[in-house]
């Protein structure tokens, strides 16, 4: 069993095995980087990725969950790396890089050549990062209305665009980026991927200001070269290898936003079990209970959905899940952006203070609802689903 005062119902159905992991995540967390440890490692939270972290995660055979064994992994499933995803969440593990070095994994695994799987899938077992860039200033949640060009001259691509909102590309080593390498009838047809090296002549980039919580990049491709091998997949098939991936990615981001969510929770419980009002504990008003007991229920209700999306795409990686896969996503982002914003009310003037961690929680939670496609084209994409 878990620690009694983190038990959590959904945790019941885990094996002993899953348990023990989920314990063996948290105690790392606390270790590592719990406390005050966190501040300092991020440099006032300026830094969400210590390169440290990843490697010392990655030598307990973590950062390699979705990797087979052959190329460095542990060779473990899907439903694994959303337990590790919410965990580390929860645990505020400064590898914010991971997320989105997962979501290329996903890509690598089904379209990645054998040489590009024992390059990158073993730099990732080993702590490495990778990055993706599909959006654009002008191709946001229309991501076929990219821009950025990839050529083949003298044996390589030559790429030419621009690209926004590139999460941690400056500690990637690769960048995988989506661009047009043709034309077709409809403007989905013509796309492909292509992994540019960080350190490509042509390659440039500048860091985005942000509300917080994630670090994100301009990009810059002018006639950057890269050899002809750096394509992933079929030239032309990068908008399938796209939708392909959405089940993947929509649960990882939804995972991550669990954590976050159980995080801000676990703070707003305690303090308001401490702090006392009228004599009392706040924790003993019926206001703050009925908040806790929503809270609660929206947690379970999100994270039963990521576990049972998680466990789906295990058992067929090939099966579309459109419906499932957006409401993970909508679920669990406007979980994270309730969590943080009922932490913040029940912890009153302290919950608004930057010396208490809720009003980070609380810029955090609210990008989870815009990256990975907004809340509303995740409700576009249920209606489509419902036939509308
Ligand atoms: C911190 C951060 C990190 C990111 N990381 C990455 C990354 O690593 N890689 C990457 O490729 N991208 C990344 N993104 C980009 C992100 O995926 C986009 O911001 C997102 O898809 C929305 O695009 P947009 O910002 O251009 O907004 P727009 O598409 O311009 O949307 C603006 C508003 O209009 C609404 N809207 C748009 N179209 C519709 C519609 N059809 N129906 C209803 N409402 C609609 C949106 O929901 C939103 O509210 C990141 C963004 C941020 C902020």
């Amino acid at each position: 069993m878990l620690d009694a005062t983190l038990t959590r119902n959904a945790d019941l159905a885990l094996t002993d095995e899953q348990q023990d992991f989920v314990r063996s995540i948290r105690d790392f967390s606390a270790r590592e980087f719990g406390g005050d440890r966190l501040r300092e490692i991020t440099r006032d939270y300026e830094d969400l990725h210590s390169d440290e972290i990843a490697r010392r995660m990655a030598e307990l055979g973590w950062l390699g969950l979705t990797i087979d064994e052959e190329y460095g992994g542990s060779g473990g499933g899907f439903f694994d790396a959303a337990l590790f995803l919410e965990e580390i969440a929860r645990g505020q593990a400064p590898v914010g890089a991971y997320a989105v070095t997962l979501i290329c994994v996903g890509a690598l695994n089904r379209f990645g050549t054998e040489d590009q799987k024992r390059d990158l899938l073993g730099r990732v077992a080993a702590g490495g990062a990778l990055a993706i860039a599909m959006s654009e200033a002008d191709a946001g949640s229309d991501v076929a209305a990219l821009k950025t060009s990839a050529r083949r001259e003298d044996g390589e691509w030559v790429v030419n665009g621009s690209k926004m909102w590139c999460s941690y590309a400056h500690k990637a080593s690769h960048v995988l980026v989506v661009c047009r390498t043709g034309e077709g009838s409809s403007r989905h047809e013509g796309l492909s991927m292509i992994f540019v090296p960080r350190e490509a002549d042509g390659f440039s980039m500048t860091p985005i200001q942000t509300l917080g919580g994630t670090e994100t990049n301009e990009l810059y491709l002018e006639d950057c070269r890269v050899p002809a091998d750096a394509l992933l997949g079929v030239e032309g098939s990068g908008w399938t290898q796209l939708m392909a991936g959405l089940n993947n990615e929509r649960v990882i981001l939804g995972a991550q936003a669990l954590g976050l969510a159980q995080r801000a929770f676990d703070e707003a419980l305690a303090y308001a079990k401490e702090r006392a009002q009228f004599g009392r504990s706040i924790g003993s008003f019926q206001a703050i209970q009925h908040k806790f007991a929503d809270l609660a229920t929206g947690l379970t209700q999100a994270r039963l959905l990521v576990r049972s999306v998680a466990r789906l795409t295990d058992e067929d990686p090939d099966r579309m899940l459109p419906q499932e896969a957006s409401m993970v996503k909508l679920a669990t982002t406007e979980l994270a952006k309730k969590c943080a914003l009922e932490g913040m009310q029940i912890m009153g003037g302290y919950g608004y203070a930057s010396e208490y961690p809720m009003e980070r929680h609380l810029r955090s939670a609210v990008v989870t609802t815009i990256f990975g496609g907004t809340s509303e084209i995740q409700r576009n994409i249920i209606a489509k689903t419902l036939g509308l």
